[in-house]
């Protein structure tokens, strides 16, 4: 392996580390979005389902199997799921650079076993 290479390659190792560390420090997490819908209740006489505001409430929602599922929030715990959707999208982009950090480390393994094969030739 090239002076080049082996640098990049100890560059790579440790943003790789740096990464795991954060991913395996990560807090609580969800997959989903939190939004809030107005759905309309089951009185017949309710004037906000009359008056077309119906009843907005806070919901996670999910996508499980190809269909949407929606979990509802309380307002207690509203704060709580959007931190851990955040979480989950942090998590997201940090496997992300780490699958691009891996990418590099197989592209310079593949140009040192390369060379190898050509000297043995
Ligand atoms: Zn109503």
């Amino acid at each position: 392996m090239g002076a080049q290479d082996a640098k990049e390659m100890a560059e790579i190792v440790k943003r790789r580390f740096s990464l795991w560390r954060e991913v395996v420090q990560a807090g609580d997490f969800v997959r989903g979005s939190v939004t809030v819908l107005r759905r309309p209740c089951t009185y017949a006489r309710c004037r906000l389902c009359r008056e077309g505001k119906r009843h907005p409430a806070t919901y996670l929602s999910l996508k499980e199997k190809g269909r949407t599922r929606l979990i509802y929030l309380p307002k207690g715990l509203v704060t709580q799921a959007k931190a851990w959707v955040a979480e989950w999208r942090r998590l997201e982009d940090l496997l992300r650079q780490m699958s691009k950090t891996n990418a590099e480390m197989l592209r310079l393994l593949a140009r040192r076993q390369s060379r190898r094969g050509r000297r043995q030739a």
